[in-house]
């Protein structure tokens, strides 16, 4: 479950978030404390926000380690990917290919690549808004419409035994491994690729009707793209 119940907002982060604070808390999980990196459940999480501008970064604490607050003073701590918790997941969806209307199952690689940290972006209109385009820039990740005619120009996905790791360009995030069934490394073999969704809108591994992917793959707080495989990767 997000962090929506229980969590410590202060004032002056409801303030400035105003009605964005109900997405902001429906995309951030309690993984990992983003001060003392230690496990979130059981101490009680706390919302602070870093900005810079138009731009700010969202992370939860415990409400011991960073009190909940707005900082524009102090510099945004980039450089936390050790810091943070990745899940992922390989859905098979039924996907109409071609003008026949013909279902066929393709293999989605879900990952929420930072279930504690998200970045946001003010609008022209003053609202914070979720962007899950941050530090994908050149990767070839973008929100949908999705194609699979054109692989990811910077993503390279290596398939080793039943674990497909997903490596991004830049190193900003990931790698991210995830484990197949035999079904869905046969398909991810037989399309010598798969679609890759890094979302902050699911935990993947909260997952339990195919219904919850409808907003993802409409690109509710998501960007998609098609990952080849490295040959050398296949066994
Ligand atoms: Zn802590």
């Amino acid at each position: 479950m997000t962090v929506r119940e229980g969590v410590a907002v202060s004032p002056q982060v409801r303030d400035h978030l105003g009605p964005s604070l109900e997405q902001v808390l429906a995309s951030l999980w309690p993984g990992d404390c983003q001060t003392c990196n230690q496990p979130m459940p059981g101490r009680r999480p706390a919302l602070s926000i870093d900005e810079i501008s138009d731009f700010a970064m969202a992370t939860l604490h415990h409400d011991n380690c960073r009190p909940s607050d707005w900082n524009t003073d102090r510099p945004i701590p980039i450089g936390t990917a050790a810091m943070v918790t990745n899940h992922t997941w390989c859905a098979l969806v039924p996907v109409v290919t071609g003008d026949d209307g013909q279902e066929q199952i393709k293999p989605y690689v879900l990952i929420n690549p930072t279930l504690e940290l998200i970045y946001l972006t003010r609008s022209p209109l003053g609202q914070w808004r979720v962007e899950p385009h941050f530090a994908l820039e050149g990767t070839g990740f973008a929100p949908p419409p999705f194609t699979s005619t054109t692989p990811a120009a910077g993503a390279t996905a290596t398939l080793q035994a039943t674990e497909l790791t997903i490596s991004l360009a830049g190193g900003a995030l990931g790698p991210f491994a995830v484990t197949l069934s035999d079904r869905a490394r046969e398909l991810v073999e037989a399309d010598r690729g798969a679609t890759v969704v890094i979302t902050h809108a699911i935990d993947p591994h909260e997952l339990t009707d195919p219904v919850q992917l409808g907003p993802v793959l409409r690109g509710d707080r998501t960007v998609m793209a098609y990952v080849r495989i490295d040959r050398a990767g296949l066994q």
